[in-house]
């Protein structure tokens, strides 16, 4: 069969296919065709494409059509029967379009309803982006920070490192832990999940656990590992704890999303009036919460806003795309590993398994009916 690998929208820098990936599809049996200056906003050239063995042309006539997210308006008229769409599909925020694809007699595969499941890591979109969005939302902080992230000595006098906070330590949470402490920071993390503090700790961090009176700070975790919303009762000692912390707190990165509800409020404009002006905070969750802010009051979706006392607060939503490059690299790889699944017999004929959880939770549109949400998944 023939895969398409198509130019994303204006203001979308990432690719689904490297020159690596398609050398690895080509292994699978696969034929590839790459549309022109599909990967050139991240560093990949036609060329580098047509020597690892794909053609330049149109995506849309593949038997698979491989994509950052779904098709662009106008482009999905092009699609007929038969054809296979992957790609970041929201399938929750999306019934209009999957209602459409499956009137087409299109199948569609959502990357991001890959199950959380220790055997479905290597195809989990969701945390090989949280890596990189915790990565850069350190680098952007560093950006704006007027100091080192690192202490030193020197002749021209005594720097203190910089004091960095990470709230929700999550695979973003993680990866801006590591990152903040590579560049030198002194680095504190906290979160619900009292398991995390291992976690933080070998990456250099300190965790930070949000005094329990009552000690019973296990049971404020959902049985598959993710966090859910908690008690009012928590809520208010961890404020008490942001309050506490964040004036001697430099940078803070927020990452704390609770899976299918709003992501929750962490840190007031009150707490922020308390940080020194030129502090940073990223707001990783920017646009999730219910008023459309994020973890932090006052954050804007895809902005970067000053308060009256000069704290800078960003609410970038495009962090992965900042990084096209590693973005489209990874994301390559998750989708080389799904087809790797899908392709048993390695002869270049996708063969969906419905028996298999992973292969039957991606699957939201089949033989022209909306197959999302799929039942429900044991989470290992
Ligand atoms: P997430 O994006 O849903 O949430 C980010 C973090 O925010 C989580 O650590 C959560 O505990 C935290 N959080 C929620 N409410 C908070 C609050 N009020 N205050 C502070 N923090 C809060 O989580 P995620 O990063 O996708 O994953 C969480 C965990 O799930 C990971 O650490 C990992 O152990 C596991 N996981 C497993 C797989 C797999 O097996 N395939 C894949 C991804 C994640």
């Amino acid at each position: 069969q023939l895969i398409g690998v198509v130019r994303e929208r204006e203001g979308e820098p990432r690719v689904a296919a490297t020159p690596d990936s398609v050398r690895a599809l080509v292994r699978l049996g696969y034929r590839v065709v790459v549309e022109a200056d599909a990967g050139t906003r991240a560093g990949f050239a036609d060329a580098a494409y047509r020597e690892a063995g794909a053609e330049v042309g149109d995506p849309l006539a593949a038997d698979v059509v491989l994509s950052l997210g779904a098709p662009e308006a106008g482009r999905a008229d092009g699609l007929r029967e038969g054809q296979t769409w992957i790609g970041l599909l929201a399938p929750a925020l999306s019934p209009d379009l999957l209602t459409d694809l499956a009137g087409r007699g299109v199948t569609a595969l959502s990357m991001d309803a890959v199950p959380r499941i220790s055997r479905a890591q290597s195809m989990d979109v969701l945390s090989s982006m949280a890596n990189i969005a915790g990565y850069r939302a350190v680098i952007e902080a560093a950006h704006e920070f007027g100091r080192f992230f690192t202490g030193q000595v020197t002749a021209a006098g005594k720097v203190p490192p910089a004091q960095v906070l990470v709230a929700g330590a999550g695979v973003a949470g993680l990866a801006a832990i590591g990152a903040a402490g590579s560049l030198g920071a002194v680095v504190r993390a906290t979160d619900p999940r009292p398991e995390v503090a291992d976690q933080v700790a070998s990456l250099g961090g300190e965790y930070l656990a949000v005094p329990d009176p009552s000690s019973n700070q296990a049971a404020q975790v959902s049985s598959d590992g993710y966090a859910k919303e908690m008690s009012d009762d928590y809520n208010a000692r961890a404020a008490a704890l942001y309050a506490d912390t964040l004036p001697g707190v430099d940078v803070v990165v927020t990452t704390a999303l609770i899976p299918g509800r709003p992501a929750p409020r962490l840190i007031t404009a009150e707490m922020l009036a308390t940080m020194a002006p030129g502090s940073v905070v990223v707001d990783m969750a920017a646009g999730t919460a219910t008023d459309g802010g994020g973890n932090v009051e006052g954050s804007r979706p895809g902005e970067r806003v000053v308060t009256e006392n000069g704290v800078v607060l960003l609410g970038y939503t495009d962090l992965p795309a900042r990084l096209p490059q590693q973005a489209s690299r990874l994301y390559a790889t998750n989708l080389v590993n799904l087809l790797t699944l899908l392709t048993p017999g390695k002869d270049g004929a996708l063969a969906l398994d419905h028996e298999d959880v992973v292969q039957r939770a991606v699957t939201v549109t089949q033989d022209g009916a909306v197959t999302w949400p799929p039942p429900p998944v044991q989470v290992s």
